[in-house]
C-alpha cells in the first residue's frame, strides 16, 4: 500500500487523470498560478513572522515591518533571508486566469491579507508553538496499512494545554459553515495528532485570510472514524482504478496540464 496525501487524494476526486499524469507518471510541469504563488507567499510570511516575532515587534511600525517583508518575499524569493527556506520570487511566467486583473492586484490582496491578520493576532503570542509547517504521518486503520502524510501551517497549545491546528487559506471567498463540517483535510489532521499527543483536545482553526472569517471546529470521535472510513474508501477507489479519465471542470484552467497533456 503507498503512503498517500490530502492533495493527492483531493486530485484523484477533482480529476483521476490529472492524479495520473502527477502521481503516477510523475510528469513535472513549470508552471504556477498566481493563486498558488500568493498563498505561498502569505504562508512564507507569516511563518517569517512567528519565528522572528520578537525581532519584528520591536521595529518603529511593526504592522509595516510585516507588509514589508511580504513585498519583500514577492520580489525576491527568500533571497537573502538567513536560515530560512529556499523559495523563489515572481515571475512573468506565472499564469494569471481571471480576465481583468493582474499581478499587482494579487499583491495588493496578499498586503491586505498580511494587515488584516497582524490587527487580529498581534503580538502574536497567544499560545504556544509546537511546530510550524510540521509534518505528521496519519494513520486510518490500526495495521497501519493506510497511511497519509501531512504538513500543518501551524500547531500549538493553548494555556490550558489543549491543542489548535491552525490552516491559513487565502481563498477569495470562504466557503459556507455547512461546507466546512464536511472538510476533510484538517480532521485527519487532527486523526495524526492525536496519535503523537494523546489525551489532548483537539480544535481545528481555519483562517480564511482575505475576508476575515475563521473557523473553529472540534470533531468527536464518530466523525474522526467517519473520516477514516471515507478516506480509506478514495484510497480503494484509487488502487482499484484502471483508467484514469479527465473530469473537465472550471479548474481545467488551473491544471499545469493544460493545453500540452490534455486539451
Ligand atoms: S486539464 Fe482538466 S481534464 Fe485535463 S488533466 Fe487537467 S484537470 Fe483534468
Amino acid at each position: 500500500m503507498k503512503i498517500y496525501s490530502y492533495s493527492k487524494l483531493s486530485t484523484f476526486e477533482n480529476c483521476p487523470f490529472q492524479y495520473k499524469l502527477r502521481y503516477i507518471e510523475k510528469i513535472k510541469i513549470d508552471k504556477d498560478t498566481i493563486e498558488r504563488f500568493l498563498g505561498n507567499i502569505v504562508h512564507y510570511t507569516l511563518e517569517y513572522t512567528y519565528l522572528n516575532r520578537d525581532k519584528l515587534l520591536k521595529k518603529g511600525n511593526p504592522k509595516e515591518a510585516i507588509k514589508q517583508l511580504f513585498n519583500y518575499f514577492w520580489i525576491n524569493g527568500s533571497g537573502k533571508t538567513k536560515n530560512f527556506k529556499e523559495f523563489e520570487g515572481y515571475k512573468s511566467s506565472i499564469l494569471v486566469v481571471k480576465r481583468g486583473r493582474g499581478p499587482e492586484d494579487y499583491k495588493s490582496m496578499g498586503e491586505r491579507c498580511i494587515e488584516r491578520y497582524f490587527e487580529k493576532y498581534a503580538p502574536f503570542d497567544q499560545n504556544k508553538i509546537l511546530g510550524m509547517e510540521k509534518r505528521i504521518q496519519i494513520k486510518l486503520d490500526p495495521a497501519g496499512t493506510y497511511l497519509l502524510n501531512g504538513i500543518i501551517d501551524r500547531l500549538d497549545e493553548t494555556a490550558a494545554g489543549d491543542l489548535e491546528i491552525h490552516d491559513y487559506k487565502t481563498g477569495a471567498n470562504a466557503p459556507s459553515e455547512a461546507k466546512m463540517e464536511k472538510e476533510r483535510q484538517l480532521p485527519l489532521y487532527h486523526i495524526g495528532v492525536a496519535e503523537e499527543f494523546s489525551g489532548k483536545k483537539i480544535t481545528l482553526i481555519w483562517h480564511y485570510l482575505m475576508s476575515g472569517i475563521e473557523f473553529r471546529i472540534n470533531k468527536n470521535e464518530e466523525q474522526l472514524q467517519g473520516i477514516k472510513t471515507e478516506t480509506m474508501g478514495v484510497i480503494n477507489e484509487i488502487e482499484a482504478t484502471q483508467e484514469f479519465k479527465t473530469q473537465k471542470s472550471g479548474l481545467c484552467n488551473y491544471c499545469e496540464y493544460y493545453g500540452t497533456y490534455c486539451q
